[in-house]
């Protein structure tokens, strides 16, 4: 019988409310855990190490790829970021559901290792909206922004290696497609061909 958790990738890009639509699934769903990444970026205001990322220096970082201590990595908008694999394969294990909100090129690394996972792919209502709300978030440099905002263009012609697509109109709405998702993940026949073991349970 198959216990393991769900391995849930969320991309999109900058603005689409990725985080805020992870968070608020999370307080719902007390069976779905966030895996925290390791990154180089330098903190941002109001980000704390161990919660936001594990903010490490290149040299760790170098240093942890070379003990093969990622599931996966990359580097996104110079900097690096990667999922640590331990604290990761162990929620599984205990029967967790584990989020990584990655980019498109770690999604590809999680796809060849674990197709069994769900891949979803955020997307903004408009790119009118994205720029607005990186504008209006202000938590990067002018050069940043442009940066990010010129980057969704190339991530969203990519999506079309994911299984899913939300659109953030409303992070209500957007939450509750993404909890359906998983529940019905959850219900495929390839995750549950242990009920149908006839002699076992019927
Ligand atoms: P930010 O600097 O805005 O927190 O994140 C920048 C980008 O890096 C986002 O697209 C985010 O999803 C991605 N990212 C965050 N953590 C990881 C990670 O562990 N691996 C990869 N591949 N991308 C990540």
């Amino acid at each position: 019988m198959n216990n393991e958790g769900l391995l849930i990738v969320i991309s999109g890009p900058s603005g689409a409310g990725k985080g805020t639509i992870c968070n608020n699934l999370v307080k719902k769903n007390k069976n779905i855990e966030i895996s925290i990444s390791a990154t180089t970026r330098p903190p941002r205001r109001g980000e704390e190490d161990g919660k936001s990322y594990y903010f490490i220096g290149e040299k760790e970082f170098i240093d942890k790829i070379e003990q093969n201590e990622f599931l996966e990595w990359a580097r996104v908008y110079g900097n690096y970021y990667g999922t640590l694999k331990k604290p990761v394969l162990e929620k599984l294990k205990e029967g967790k559901d584990v989020i990584l909100e990655i980019d498109i090129q770690g999604a590809v690394q999680i796809k060849n290792k674990f197709p069994d996972g769900v891949f979803v792919f955020i997307l903004p209502p408009s790119i009118e909206e994205l720029k607005k709300r990186i504008e209006t978030r202000a938590t990067e440099t002018k050069k940043e922004m442009i940066e990010r905002i010129s980057a969704a263009y190339d991530e969203i012609k990519k999506a079309f290696h994911y299984d899913y697509i939300v659109v953030n109109n409303c992070v209500e709405k957007a939450t509750s497609k993404l909890q359906a998702i998983i529940t019905a993940e959850k219900c495929k026949l390839s995750r549950n061909k242990h009920l149908l073991n006839i002699g076992g349970r019927f």
